[in-house]
């Protein structure tokens, strides 16, 4: 049997601040079929055994999440290694070698005259992510969720 789990979420880092909040981004809950790897796994582990209308605080070591900052991700670039023109911007995306066939995409953090900064660490990397978590739905998934692989908000809509 699978289940589908509808869920609020308050995120937070281990400093306190707030990473997200389902209320102010989303429109509706965010819904899940457990087993799908739509979310993280140590998150659904937390809330698969939680009931209807539960609430609960819970902390994911960054380990469990989205692992420890690798500092091979970071990089300092003279401007001049841009093509000429390019808009450099703090949050730029650029492409930056290879790994296993996929391309690395780093972010320009810092821009210090000429020196460019880059990261390609996953914006979570290095954090403690510490939830609250409201469970606002849970049923049974259907047979058409469970050969989609992934939930439905109404019958037969994959939106
Ligand atoms: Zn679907």
């Amino acid at each position: 049997m699978r289940q589908i789990i509808g869920f609020h979420f308050v995120l937070k880092d281990q400093f306190g601040k707030t990473l997200g909040d389902s209320r102010d981004m989303q429109e509706h809950p965010t819904l899940t079929l457990l087993g799908s790897g739509s979310i993280l796994s140590a998150l659904e582990r937390h809330i698969s055994d939680m009931s209807e209308g539960e609430r609960k605080s819970f902390t994911i070591p960054a380990d469990q999440a989205y692992g420890s900052v690798d500092p091979s991700l970071k990089l300092k670039i003279p401007r001049s290694k841009f093509p000429k023109g390019t808009d450099l911007k703090i949050g730029l995306p650029f492409q930056g070698g290879e790994k296993d066939g996929w391309p690395i995409i780093f972010r320009v953090t810092e821009i210090s005259g000429d020196d460019i900064y880059a990261d390609a660490n996953h914006e979570l990397a290095g954090l403690t992510l510490h939830y609250d978590v409201e469970i606002t739905e849970k049923r049974e998934a259907t047979a058409e969720e469970i050969s989609h692989g992934h939930a439905h908000r109404r019958k037969g809509s994959c939106s």
